[in-house]
């Protein structure tokens, strides 16, 4: 029996049951996803004889174009396929990319890449978006629901970046795959792990009621007349287009930067058009959603250090005194570990803070979020009162900073998701969150510029001088953090009037 949207909105319990049909496609997207990230870099270099610089920089543009088509997967979500087959259409454009990949790595690399770029913009904002449906407007259980998500992710994140470079390098499985198929194997897994999310959402729409229906369908939430056949296909044939496009762009760095520039001001001038549609207790929703995605850049500025900068901080400055483990394995997947463990249980946080009605909106939850980003980055900064002449300092203190800046990461991430379903009209849900994710290109972007300007220390430098240089650029960063914070939580009573009911 199909579920009314009623139905599935008035759950018992703390998470609707759905939730975790949702996490697990999800789950295996993130493995394929962070499976073939966590490769690429160290694929280029070793592979296809690319310079660490080069190879660095096409990663870098990689990423901006895999959010930047969150964008565009969300508007054709919202105009044309509906959620679930926008999901399904990304999903099958990343096992094919991935196939691509398994098939030739060496021959066809940008060509699986690049499938695998469309493909995430076409899942990635769409399964946040159904998410927030199973929820009504104003349920206080939201934030927990999308925290538990966010473990979900982390916990893909954290097996496929792990197994799929092992893989890759042979160390694991190296006995029994032979070494020239290693690479095909560890894409293929990716390929699988896909495939599994795809059936598993198959089974998932049954629960789904009308969540996620193409627009025009007659049980449709957005009432809308039926959207021809010519147009969904148009859409999957454009998308296509797009993939040579991608390829091209992503070969030549300077084109990422032309793409930076235009694409932002493109976006913002769509969503004033849209906004002058709505009513305006809407459009001041959407203002306050603007907010949160502008602060976001900052955000993941400072944050996304993690694959740049403090990936050569943790290789030349750190020591092995936490368990002997190695200190870029513990930067790559310790916020992930520590994601999948507190994730969950700052959820029931907040439910426990709402039940006592003491629950921190969510601009306070965005400033809590920069001001741990911002504690994080002191403890980074102050690793350098532990280093020995040579300038090699404690992983453990190290891994103390990630354990901050993951706590404010789960005060902003989990939430911007949640509030950017709550803050939209129902026929714009997939463009801000494709707007949200967008967010986080540019974070990407400005994340390689930050980590560029801190690579300052000069030729002959000492690792010592590294330490100091690496560690004073934090501590400005850790400032300008907590000037976010407390701006947010100073233009919190102009926001919450932008946001109205919403909390
Ligand atoms: N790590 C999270 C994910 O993969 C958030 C990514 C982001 O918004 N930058 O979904």
């Amino acid at each position: 029996m199909s579920l009314t949207l009623d139905e599935i909105q008035n759950f018992k319990g703390k998470y609707p049951k759905q939730i975790w049909s949702l996490f697990f496609s999800e789950m295996w997207e993130r493995f394929c996803f962070y499976g073939m990230r966590g490769m690429l870099v160290f694929f280029m270099i070793s592979q296809l004889n690319f310079h660490e610089k080069e190879a660095n920089l096409q990663y870098g543009a990689t990423q901006a174009f895999v959010y930047a088509f969150t964008f565009v997967g969300g508007l054709f979500a919202d105009k044309i396929l509906g959620f679930r087959k926008s999901l399904f259409w990304g999903g099958l454009l990343m096992i094919v990319g991935s196939l691509i990949l398994a098939t030739d790595p060496h021959k066809f690399f940008f060509l699986g890449i690049a499938f695998t770029v469309v493909g995430t913009g076409f899942f990635k904002p769409n399964i946040s978006s159904m998410v927030g449906q199973l929820y009504k407007p104003n349920d206080s259980r939201a934030d927990a629901g999308f925290s538990l998500f966010y473990a979900g992710i982390n916990l893909g994140a954290l097996l496929g970046g792990y197994l799929c470079i092992a893989i890759g390098k042979g160390e694991l499985l190296g006995d029994f795959i032979s070494e020239g198929m290693r690479w095909n194997i560890a894409f293929g897994l990716a390929a699988v792990v896909m495939v599994i999310s795809l059936i598993n959402f198959v089974f998932t729409q049954r629960s789904l009621g009308t969540i996620g229906l193409q627009p025009g369908h007659p049980l449709s939430e957005v009432k809308s007349a039926p959207i021809a056949k010519w147009k969904e296909y148009g859409v999957y044939i454009l998308s296509l287009l797009f993939i040579p496009i991608i390829m091209k762009m992503v070969s030549v760095p300077e084109y990422t930067d032309y793409f930076m520039w235009t694409v932002g001001p493109l976006t913002l001038i769509y969503l004033f058009f849209e906004m002058s549609k709505v009513n305006s207790s809407e459009r001041k929703k959407l203002w306050a959603a603007l907010v949160f995605i502008l602060f976001s850049i900052l955000f993941w500025g400072i944050y996304e250090q993690s694959g740049g900068s403090l990936s050569i901080f943790a290789a030349k400055n750190l020591n092995k005194d936490l368990l002997g483990l190695d200190p870029n394995g513990v930067n790559n997947s310790g916020g992930a570990f520590f994601i999948i463990f507190l994730a969950p249980l700052i959820g029931l946080l907040w439910i426990w803070m709402s039940k006592r009605k003491i629950e921190p909106n969510t601009i306070i939850k965005f400033g809590l979020g920069f001001i741990f980003l911002g504690l994080g980055y002191y403890v980074l900064f102050a690793t350098r009162f532990f280093a020995d002449l040579q300038g090699i300092t404690s992983l453990n203190f190290f891994t103390i900073a990630l354990l901050v800046i993951t706590l404010g990461e789960l005060c902003l991430s989990p939430i911007g998701l949640s509030i950017m379903t709550k803050l939209s009209t129902k026929n714009l849900q997939g463009m801000m969150m494709g707007m949200w994710f967008l967010a986080s290109a540019y974070g990407q972007y400005v994340a390689g510029i930050i980590g560029a300007g801190l690579a300052t220390t000069k030729e002959g430098a000492t690792n010592y001088d590294a330490l100091i240089t690496y560690t004073e650029g934090y501590k400005q960063l850790a400032l300008y953090a907590v000037i976010a914070g407390v701006v947010l939580i100073l233009l919190s009573p102009f926001v919450k009037k932008l946001m109205q009911e919403v909390k």
